[in-house]
């Protein structure tokens, strides 16, 4: 079995379904008294926050960068995970102090929650697809370049004001635990919408919505196939937190 090392605690919701879901998967593949082998180092959420309120990017690398060093070398894990999808616009540096010839065990790897992500939707059959999740995510590139180049087309048509009010749900909400009745129909109904607007336009429609943010999944049913007739939406939710779980766990028992 390998050892797999999981950045967590941002935010700790969804950390602790990567520890039961983890687990869980392990279990049910070797049976008996079999659990994963697992180190979680739960950071304190609150400062990265702030980092992130104030733009310090920099801090985080550092801070990111030092917390896989730590399992990697001290912890002596074989893959390391980053816990959030939000985290991983400092992915590539991650990624690159743990290659030689920065560091000389030379073996240990990044787990991308996007590549997870991109591999379950070609497991799916799912080509072209949304992506919702904190402003970072949905604002930037970073999420959305390492989707395509895994082959997936991601269509961008959210509006300003939609990818705020997920932001603040995600944030003043779901990190917190708290789900409401209204959260959840503000969110179907921005994804709904946008897949509206989508096929309005002469498109297809989006095969997929990516949950890509750790706790969105706290909203919808697990990759239900999602349709309302109102707005001709016949998409499925693809959860970036299950589809790393999942690697992760292959991972764990079986390396690659
Ligand atoms: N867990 C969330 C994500 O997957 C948001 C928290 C964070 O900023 O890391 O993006």
């Amino acid at each position: 079995m390998k050892r797999i090392g999981i950045i967590g605690g941002m935010s700790y919701h969804s950390t602790l379904q990567y520890y039961e879901g983890i687990n869980r998967i392990v279990n049910e593949r070797s049976g008996g008294m079999t659990s994963a082998d697992l180190v979680i180092r739960s950071v304190n959420f609150q400062q990265y926050y702030e980092w992130m309120q104030r733009d310090h990017w920099e801090l985080i690398e550092k801070s990111l960068r030092n917390e896989a060093w730590k399992l990697s070398y001290e912890a002596r894990c074989d893959y390391v995970a980053i816990a959030t999808n939000t985290m991983h616009k400092v992915a590539e540096c991650v990624e690159d102090m743990l290659s030689p010839p920065n560091y000389n065990r030379g073996d240990v790897r990044l787990v991308h929650i996007g590549d997870c992500v991109a591999r379950k939707c070609y497991k799916a059959g799912i080509g072209r697809v949304a992506l919702l999740g904190t402003e970072f995510v949905m604002s930037e590139k970073f999420m959305k370049d390492r989707l395509r180049q895994n082959g997936l087309e991601v269509v961008d048509n959210f509006t300003e004001s939609e990818i705020r009010e997920i932001n603040r749900i995600i944030f003043d909400e779901l990190c917190h635990g708290k789900v409401t009745d209204k959260a959840v129909s503000a969110f179907l109904n921005i994804a709904y919408r946008a897949n509206h607007r989508d096929i309005e336009s002469g498109n297809a429609g989006f095969d997929g919505v990516i949950l890509g943010c750790t706790e969105l999944n706290m909203l919808v049913p697990n990759e239900s196939i999602m349709v309302k007739p109102e707005y001709q939406s016949h998409f499925q939710f693809i959860d970036s937190t299950e589809a790393h779980i999942e690697r992760l766990a292959e991972l764990c028992l079986y390396g690659g």
